[in-house]
């Protein structure tokens, strides 16, 4: 696998601003602008990342997501999607993509996900422990089924212990309730939407009552929540 990164996109305005902004962050990249292509690319070359635009002329996002999945499941892909409502349909087609853009995006965005899904896909910490000092991260006790910030217990419930677990496992990326509401409970009980928000919200209000200033558990509008650790 090299070093370089990936960008599958057709409008040459957005791939140029982004392969600038990875160049700025030290990050090479190669473009191809239509589907077609891609696959016989990645047979001679390996990216360490692909950030993969959903709508493109010839082969589309999907197919090609789930064949570079089948082929070269070591390869991280992050999609470009255009409507946020989209989000929530491709999660539900479980494509195995490690994050999803909306546009229209900040390139500052961009490199900031392809940093968290690189360091995630690394098995290297999450952003929040590599950076942050002890007494402002926070910690899970898996076995003690707590979870710490800094070094006072949130006290958290089961089920509110449950989800932040899954969210903290992938920093960035974005659950929508259904999936959130998979990992609740062990014994499969029906829940509506409504009772994820709520736990959610009583998740949050008790980080907040220790960190009142800082927003770690993040609301995606139309779409689910996400654990976003700071920088
Ligand atoms: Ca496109």
């Amino acid at each position: 696998m090299n070093d370089t990164i990936l960008i599958v996109e057709d409008e040459p305005k957005i791939a140029r601003l982004v392969a600038d902004y990875l160049s700025k962050s030290g990050y090479a990249s190669d473009h191809i602008d239509h589907g077609n292509a891609v696959m016989e690319w990645l047979e001679e070359n390996q990216p360490m990342l692909i950030l993969l635009d959903l709508m493109l002329p010839g082969t589309d996002g999907l197919t090609l997501c789930r064949q570079i999945r089948e082929r070269f499941p070591a390869i991280p892909v992050i999609m470009l999607t255009a409507r946020v409502e989209e989000v929530d349909r491709l999660l539900g087609l479980e494509l195995g993509a490690d994050d999803y853009i909306c546009k229209p995006f900040s390139p500052r965005e961009v490199v900031a996900r392809v940093k968290a899904v690189l360091r995630r896909s690394h098995g290297v910490a999450s952003v929040g422990e590599d950076s942050v000092a002890a007494a402002d991260r926070l910690t899970l006790d898996e076995d003690g089924w707590r979870a710490l910030a800094g070094s006072e217990d949130l006290n958290l419930t089961a089920v509110e212990f449950q989800l932040l677990k899954v969210m903290m496992h992938s920093p960035g990326r974005i659950f929508s309730r259904d999936q959130l509401m998979d990992h609740m409970y062990r014994d499969h009980r029906i829940v509506s939407e409504r009772t994820v928000d709520s736990h959610v919200k009583k998740l949050r209000r008790k980080i907040a009552d220790i960190w009142p200033e800082r927003d770690i558990i993040r609301s995606v509008y139309g779409v689910g929540y996400k654990y976003q650790p700071e920088e």
